[in-house]
């Protein structure tokens, strides 16, 4: 029996547990395995708690005199948990989270065991880290890498099974001093946005002294059986379905949103929370997705950097905790063809520590000209760096969805709904900048209590829009599900910072000159919407006349990867970077080559995995239906029956073999493809020839033939489990 079909007979006879974890109260659990500031109070003496907490809101690194007593104080807290071993914890470039396991245990010089853990330990160690990718930089300047604690996000224990680990976050830098992971840059911008944003705050209001850049990321995501899984190799080895027809029913009855949460998924999903839960993750909502089997987990907004790790772990989590349950998690951007992708918004703001959310429009003039100040210049800063913002999401997946089923097309574009939109129009009417203070049309417009309702008009089409305005937040919507959400963070934060130190000089520059300080920020404001205006859209996203109207108003619009991620080693994306101390010339480059390696590595895999299942599941199956039809067709003929007798069977035969040979002569035209750009130097170059002369030369058309013979061949014989058992069984 094939695997299929024991796959779908053990669905039906296994009795897997569905009543997941106890219902317990959230607050019950909530944060148990993290050691807060609240913990830390009662595990820390005073001198090493003050350390710790200066540490965290200064985000300054950790005093080693202190980190001895600190390391003590977690590991006495770790230890009342049933804690060995403890990890750094990290994000390296690969795209997944990283750990090595080290255990307190140590052999005192006489021999004597003890558990120690050392200041040492805590704030830095060194992972063999060679095989990590670093785009050539740890050859450039030094063998190895190391990682550090970054206190600003709390050390926390992960429980797999019985066993319990001890994970410090931390960031991961050569010796010299250039990041390796996805963290260090990250943080290195959200500085960079505090700098800048101050100072503008301070416009309208002295006390403030810090701004955090805020985000709530909703992550989208498959579930299905694990045996039909195990069935695919495909998604065993690509997370996608390289092949596969489209199911009868597909997501064309929207008869999944909403609707009620399949048991076993239930299950799952009340053991992933309240792993999640315990380790401090604020999950908030879970509910179906449009497409069959897809299903969405969001959060209470964080601090970026926390929020970041946050979503690491849940994917993380997730995968785990789902194998328990016998089931699978797709994160991956397009796991079936013409169902759904998945996507994870990022709905991101700005606050600053007198609590105020900079992007919610206030109820006074002043507030409100605050909110449209940092509103406009979010607009602005999207305008000139569109295409850093779609290279920070570029990836061979993500490829597969923008601009596919339910998704945004890889033009960035803002959609700020009606209402502002009037609002922008207004203020950029104003010709030659005539404002006055008591400019009623303007600073008095009621935003604050118009926007929530305008908004709930256009919910639908403004699903479309890669970057949305939505009342008090934009949302990010281009982002990939299996990204690491800190990459378009880093960008986001990184070009407001610029373009908010830019709005700064020239708010000054006209206040020199003795304009009044509102009428100067209405000024500059008015300026920057003429110049971002075009960035601007408030249509249908997913339609051709956008495309077309984008071409007109020169919005980059790049579709692939290897050429999206140009942007991020421009002249000015260097400058921007750079002068932001967020990455270095030599850091940038590096990264733009491990962004296409990366993307090499997957396309190429995704072409083997084509390969081998053409050759090894396919065209045998094909071919053993071949013979069926064969037999029949001669017994009939030899039962002396005339040809209308088996015409059908006769018609299938040549359309079977038809397939097959395209599938055959594909399948190699495309390997001898792979030679060619594997013997290029550049990667780049390379980067691009797999993209045009492997994947769209090849990709479409074998699978357009080998679901043809999906449909075609006897579904007693076919290996691969269909689109309709993965999507619709459990
Ligand atoms: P919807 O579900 O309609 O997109 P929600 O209000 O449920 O809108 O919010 C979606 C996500 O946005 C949640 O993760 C939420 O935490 C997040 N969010 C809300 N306010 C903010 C904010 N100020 N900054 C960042 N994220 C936010
Ligand atoms: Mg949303």
């Amino acid at each position: 029996m094939s695997l299929r079909f024991e796959a779908i007979s053990n669905l039906s006879n296994d009795a897997t547990d569905i009543s997941g974890s106890k219902a317990t109260k959230i607050t019950a659990i909530f944060g148990e395995n993290v050691f807060t500031l609240k913990t830390a109070r009662e595990f820390l003496s005073d001198e090493a708690y003050k350390s710790l907490a200066g540490s965290i809101k200064g985000g300054k690194k950790i005093d080693r005199s202190v980190a001895g007593q600190i390391a003590n104080g977690i590991r006495a807290w770790a230890e009342a948990k049933g804690v060995t071993h403890f990890t750094h914890w990290f994000q390296p470039l690969t795209g997944t989270t990283a750990e090595k396991h080290d255990s307190f245990f140590t052999l005192k010089s006489d021999g004597t065991a003890i558990e120690e853990f050392e200041g040492g330990a805590l704030i830095q160690q060194e992972p063999d880290a060679s095989s990590f990718p670093s785009g050539g930089l740890r050859a450039t300047f030094e063998a190895r890498g190391y990682t550090a604690w970054d206190p600003s996000s709390p050390v926390f224990i992960m429980e797999i099974g019985q066993g319990k680990t001890l994970c410090i976050p931390t960031i991961f830098i050569s010796y010299t001093g250039e990041s390796l992971d996805y963290k260090a840059p990250l943080l290195k911008a959200l500085e960079a946005l505090n700098e800048a944003a101050v100072p503008v705050c301070n416009y309208f209001d002295k006390n403030v002294s810090k701004v955090t850049a805020t985000l709530g990321w909703e992550q989208e995501y498959f579930v299905i059986d694990e045996a039909l899984a195990n069935a695919r190799p495909d998604l065993v080895q690509c997370g996608r379905t390289v092949f596969g027809a489209a199911p009868a029913k597909g997501q064309q009855l929207e008869d999944h949103y909403f609707g009620s949460i399949p048991e076993r998924v239930y299950a799952f999903m009340r053991d992933f929370e309240t792993e999640c839960y315990k380790l401090g993750i604020p999950l908030k909502t879970r509910h179906n997705e449009v497409a069959p089997s897809q299903f969405e987990a969001a959060p209470i907004f964080e601090e970026v950097s926390v929020a970041v790790d946050h979503n690491s772990l849940l994917m993380d989590i997730m995968d785990r905790v789902s194998r328990r349950h016998k089931l699978r998690v797709l994160v991956h951007e397009k796991p079936f063809a013409g169902i759904n992708g998945n996507g994870k918004h990022n709905n991101w703001s700005m606050a600053t520590d007198t609590g105020v959310n900079l992007l919610s429009p206030g109820k006074t003039p002043k507030t409100n000209l605050m909110f449209l100040t940092f509103f406009v210049n979010t607009i602005k800063a999207v305008h000139d760096y569109a295409d850093l913002l779609r290279a920070s999401i570029a990836s061979a997946a993500n490829d597969h969805r923008l601009g596919a089923n339910e998704a945004p097309p890889a033009i960035i574009s803002v959609f700020v709904g009606q209402y502002l939109s009037k609002v922008l129009d207004e203020v950029e009417s104003r010709v030659g900048g005539k404002f006055d203070e008591q400019d009623e049309a303007i600073l008095k417009l009621d935003i604050h209590r118009s926007i929530p309702e305008l908004l709930l008009d256009n919910t639908d089409r403004n699903r479309t829009s890669p970057f949305a305005f939505t009342g008090n937040k934009f949302e990010f919507r281009a982002v990939g599900s299996s990204a690491n959400c800190a990459s378009p963070m880093t960008v986001l934060n990184v070009i407001l910072a610029e373009t908010l130190k830019q709005f700064k000089k020239d708010v000054d520059a006209l206040i020199e000159k003795g304009e009044k300080k509102e009428i100067a920020i209405m000024q500059i404001i008015q300026k920057y919407i003429v110049d971002s205006k075009k960035v601007l859209f408030e249509g249908d996203g997913y339609s051709d006349a956008w495309h077309h109207e984008a071409a007109r108003r020169g919005l980059p619009n790049v579709p692939t990867t290897p050429l999206a991620l140009d942007a991020m080693v421009t002249d000015k994306a260097k400058h921007l970077f750079e002068s932001n101390k967020v990455y270095t010339h030599p850091e940038l480059e590096a990264r733009h080559e491990i962004e296409l390696e990366k993307y090499i590595k997957k396309v190429q895999i995704e072409a083997r995995v084509m390969g081998d299942l053409a050759l090894n599941h396919i065209i045998p199956t094909a071919v053993k239906y071949q013979n069926q039809l064969l037999k029949n067709i001669n017994g009939l003929k030899a039962a002396g029956l005339p040809e209308s007798a088996y015409k059908g069977q006769l018609a299938i035969l040549k359309d079977v073999s038809s397939h097959i040979q395209v599938v055959y002569e594909k399948v190699h035209a495309m390997v001898e493809a792979r030679k060619v750009a594997n013997n290029i130097d550049n990667t780049r170059t390379k980067a691009i020839a797999y993209c045009t002369q492997v994947k769209e030369t090849f990709f479409d058309e074998i699978r357009y033939h080998v679901d043809k013979l999906e449909h075609l061949v006897d579904d007693d014989n076919w290996t691969l489990p269909k689109y309709r058992e993965m999507l619709f069984l459990r």
